[in-house]
């Protein structure tokens, strides 16, 4: 029997454990313990109803277009609980001194591809409207390596645009820096269209032209994110009732890995130390943040933890504020706001969640889900929850002029829990990948490497799966049978 340890019980290493409980149920002679150091799985996913509101302290809903995310649910019996946001009423503002100016129809990967919402957005100065005019018929040259999103959107539509568009969309979504996230791991759709058309402009137009021509089913066009009913954790619980019973060590942080001589006998690869004790396994999947792996791989190679320890990691507080739905008359129509870093606020982001998605907030109710934190505010999550609490009220009056105060208030802090890829990422997860290969039965999953979104995570985990089954299986074939004598 060979055995398998996932270190992690995210949403990465759930979906690691599943798709080795698939192996075993399909007659894979191998077994496998979860180890978690929290009381409870999930890691940043986490869901309680409160009021009977469905509140998110991490993540609250998925990219519908990546579709690892649904098709797990739907292999896990959860298919009927996946809800579509409702995307009628999808509307984004950006806070301008103030106000809330509506995001312009038609961006495609932050980049405005309609004529006329472009032409006559208040978010946008006539000379920032003239210079995106003017990158149509004079780009720039294209960049000859990698640099960031801000410095790539700079050289092609000015300074405002990053201020006023790229800036918050990247914050509010990753709670990033756009001037230190790596567009080709970020958004290397934009890098493509630059190398193939220099405007990306002239890309965009050209890409919608070819859109209604490309196949899609017919029916409604899918919407832009997707939930499950009763919360994210729904997921989570429909991977751990799964689970062979045993195999999940929760309050068991690891830590010491370690790698056995090949040479002695009946001895497995790996030993992993928790407050299980030491255990020897044949392949090991760490499925953490790059931070928590490095310090497990420090003394096993040193450059590997090197490159993991060098990805940066960013933190973040959402408050989720409950109110009756009429204390919320004033609101516009749409899913909620973003505040760029020039506006000099503490929010980052707020989201109506009564709007986003039906039925997770009863009739009458409403809920406002407020994001903090982001690159460089670490210092934000040692605040008092009170002083936190007032500190939005403030700005949700100034913005809103919202004075109602909330029936209930939740704060979920999140430390290091958001990669951020910056400038040289792709070369940095390269580098991770080549040590990584020479350290037979050691797979990686997480959101350090090839996206952060829930859809992204969960690949990454099946991935470390195949690749640990691979590892083992390669294991069995090389130890000669035992010959009689
Ligand atoms: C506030 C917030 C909002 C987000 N919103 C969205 C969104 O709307 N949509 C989206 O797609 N994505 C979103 N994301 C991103 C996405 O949720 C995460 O990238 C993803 O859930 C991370 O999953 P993971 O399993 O890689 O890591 P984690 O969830 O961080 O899990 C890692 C686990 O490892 C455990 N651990 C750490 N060290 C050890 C150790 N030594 N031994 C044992 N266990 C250990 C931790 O306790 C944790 O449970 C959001 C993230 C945050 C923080």
């Amino acid at each position: 029997m060979k055995r398998i340890a996932i270190i992690g019980g995210g949403i990465a290493g759930l979906s690691a454990a599943w798709a080795l409980e698939k192996a075993r149920r399909a007659g894979q002679d191998v077994e496998y313990a979860l180890f978690e150091a929290g009381s409870r799985l999930g890691g940043v996913i986490g869901s309680e109803v409160v009021d009977g509101c469905v509140i998110e302290g991490g993540p609250d809903s998925f990219l519908t277009e990546k579709p690892a995310a649904a098709q797990l649910c739907r292999e896990l019996g959860i298919g009927d609980q996946l809800l579509p946001s409702n995307d009628a009423a999808r509307k984004t503002y950006i806070v301008v001194r103030n106000r809330l100016i509506p995001l312009p129809d038609g961006l495609m990967f932050m980049i405005p591809t309609k004529l006329a919402p472009t032409a006559f957005t208040r978010l946008f100065s006539l000379g920032t409207k003239l210079r995106m005019a003017r990158e149509y018929l004079f780009p720039p040259a294209p960049a000859t390596q990698d640099e960031s999103v801000a410095a790539m959107t700079l050289r092609h539509f000015g300074q405002e645009t990053v201020d006023r568009l790229v800036s918050p969309l990247l914050s509010g979504v990753y709670g990033g820096d756009a001037t230190q996230l790596s567009v080709r791991a970020v958004l290397p759709r934009m890098v493509q269209m630059e190398e193939r058309h220099r405007s990306l402009t002239r890309a965009m137009l050209a890409a919608r032209k070819k859109a209604p021509n490309a196949a899609r089913p017919a029916g409604p066009r899918p919407s832009m994110f997707t939930t499950l009913r009763g919360g994210m954790s729904q997921m989570v619980d429909a991977v751990s009732v799964q689970l062979v019973p045993g195999s999940v060590r929760l309050d068991a942080p690891v830590h010491g890995l370690g790698r056995n001589d090949a040479r002695a006998e009946q001895s497995r690869a790996w030993t992993v130390e928790s407050t299980y004790g030491r255990e020897q396994f044949d392949a090991v999947i760490l499925a953490l943040p790059a931070w928590a792996s490095a310090d497990l791989l420090r003394l096993i190679d040193h450059p590997l933890a090197e490159a993991l320890g060098g990805v940066p990691y960013s933190s973040s507080i959402t408050v989720t504020m409950g109110y009756e739905r009429a204390e919320l008359a004033q609101l516009p129509p749409g899913f909620g706001f973003l505040v760029p870093v020039i506006e000099k606020r503490r929010m980052l982001a707020c989201t109506f969640v009564h709007a986003k998605f039906a039925g997770r907030v009863p009739e009458g109710k409403g809920l406002l889900r407020c994001f903090l934190g982001g690159a460089g505010n670490d210092a934000l999550l040692d605040e008092e929850d009170g002083r936190i609490t007032r500190i939005l009220l403030q700005e949700l009056d100034e913005i809103l002029h919202l004075k109602a105060l909330p029936n209930f208030v939740r704060i979920h802090r999140s430390r290091r829990g958001m990669a951020q890829y910056g400038v040289g990422h792709l070369e940095r997860i390269q580098l991770v990948r080549d040590r990584v290969a020479g350290l037979p039965g050691l797979a990686l999953a997480g959101n350090a490497y090839e996206g952060i979104g829930v859809p992204d995570c969960i690949r990454t985990g099946q991935g470390a799966a195949e690749s640990a089954l691979r590892a083992v299986e390669a294991e069995t074939t090389a130890t000669p049978a035992p010959t009689a004598h």
